[in-house]
């Protein structure tokens, strides 16, 4: 018999999941809340590590087409302190594919391929342990019911308390996100410091960092530490206040460095929130969760990796395991927390330097971690 299982959310977790079921001809549901595919901007450029989302792509049947999309190029990284001093200058060799990047938006599309996504539907409940199975409740009042539901719907996961009552948790930093259209040709100087993948300049307590994207787009993160009500007198919705309130808070730092924040079309308020390093919980026959849902951690290179990765690995027990669902899921579950683990400790540990009242300490953790 063939298990109805429901995927909550198509982010890049939800999607590989369903995309590597598909592979092995075993039915999905792929139910998310965005009304269409680009409903939304889909966001920055992600690195797919080797040995994380890029195995899980080649689970999928899609590195090939991973590696004629992606921008090993963009590995590139470069480092600044505030008065405009390059502190480091790193290029990938040309045959290095360790971590290359790609747009969210072509990611998307790529794991979308032949998958039929069911748009517009915002899960509210997930209710475990009904006659028929666990039943999913929906805002405008449907209920549908299946044998397992894996909830990839991200940090603000309505799958989550079926089997965790957990809430993430403000870290102390904030991003502010904003955008630059076709640098090579308006803005040359900005493309040039830039280069071909990551520009990062650290200070004390905050952070400039901007990102090549493909198609001459950049992202520009202000990185900085505030309580969460630092915008209390500032209208999130005024591109200018915001900017001039960035400009401020960046006051001194070379101008060629904020011209970063000068040239930025709309801001992006996002605040980092985590869940605890290494949530667990009870297993709950029928509902599990993955990504962002199960082990929301800083944002430095590792939450869509460990999203996919497991999206893969739990679908391949589930479609080529003894046909136990719940052992199946015991067993992914298991792995997850403890690769989770670790990744949280990491990037939880590199947030404190990052963003911290020393800034030769992100300039260690480049040292560390970066092959010379
Ligand atoms: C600025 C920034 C930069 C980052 N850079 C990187 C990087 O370089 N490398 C990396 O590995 N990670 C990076 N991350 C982390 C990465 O974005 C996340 O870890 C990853 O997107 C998690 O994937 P996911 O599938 O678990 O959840 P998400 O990507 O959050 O997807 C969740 C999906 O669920 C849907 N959904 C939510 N609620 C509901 C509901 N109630 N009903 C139905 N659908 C719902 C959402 O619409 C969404 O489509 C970065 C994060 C940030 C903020």
């Amino acid at each position: 018999m063939r298990h109805r299982i429901a995927v909550v959310g198509s982010g890049p977790g939800g999607l590989t999941l369903a995309r590597v079921l598909h592979r092995h001809g075993h039915p999905v549901t792929v139910l998310e809340r965005d009304p269409a595919p680009d409903a939304r901007p889909p966001g920055g450029t992600l690195d797919l590590h080797e040995g994380m989302g890029q195995l899980a792509l080649n689970k999928a049947g899609l590195l090939t087409e991973f590696q004629a999309l992606s921008r090993p190029e963009g590995q590139a990284m470069r480092i600044l302190d505030p008065n405009g001093t390059v502190l480091r200058d790193w290029q990938p060799r040309p045959d290095d594919r360790a971590n290359p990047e790609i747009d969210r938006g072509q990611l998307r599309d790529l794991l979308l391929g032949p998958l039929d996504v069911q748009w517009g539907r915002d899960v509210t409940e997930v209710v475990p342990g009904t006659r028929d199975g666990v039943a999913v409740h929906f805002a405008d009042g449907q209920q549908e019911t299946f044998d397992l539901v894996v909830g990839a719907d991200g940090a603000w996961s309505r799958t989550r308390p079926a089997v965790s009552p957990v809430t993430p948790h403000y870290t102390g930093v904030t991003y502010v996100e904003t955008s630059l259209d076709d640098i090579d040709t308006h803005h040359p100087d900005l493309s040039r410091l830039i280069g071909d993948g990551s520009l990062a300049v650290y200070g004390v307590n905050r952070a400039l960092v901007a990102q090549r994207n493909s198609g001459g787009h950049a992202k520009v993160y202000a990185q900085f530490r505030a309580p969460l009500n630092w915008h209390a007198n500032l209208d999130l919705a005024d591109a200018e206040a915001v900017r001039q309130s960035l400009l401020a808070l960046f006051d001194g730092w070379a101008a060629p460095v904020l011209e970063l924040l000068r040239h930025g079309s709309a801001f992006v308020h996002r605040p980092l929130y985590v869940l605890p390093v290494s949530h667990t919980w009870t297993n709950v026959p029928g509902v599990t969760l993955l990504g962002d849902a199960a082990h929301l951690m800083p944002p430095l290179g590792a939450g869509a990796n460990l999203a996919m990765l497991e999206g893969a690995e739990l679908a391949e027990s589930i479609a080529t395991g003894p046909g136990d669902l719940n052992e199946a899921v015991r067993a992914f579950e298991e792995r997850m927390w403890a690769r989770a683990g670790r990744w949280s400790e990491i990037t939880t540990a590199g947030l404190e330097r990052l963003v911290s009242a020393d800034p030769a300490q992100a300039l260690a953790l480049f040292d560390e971690v970066q092959p010379s």
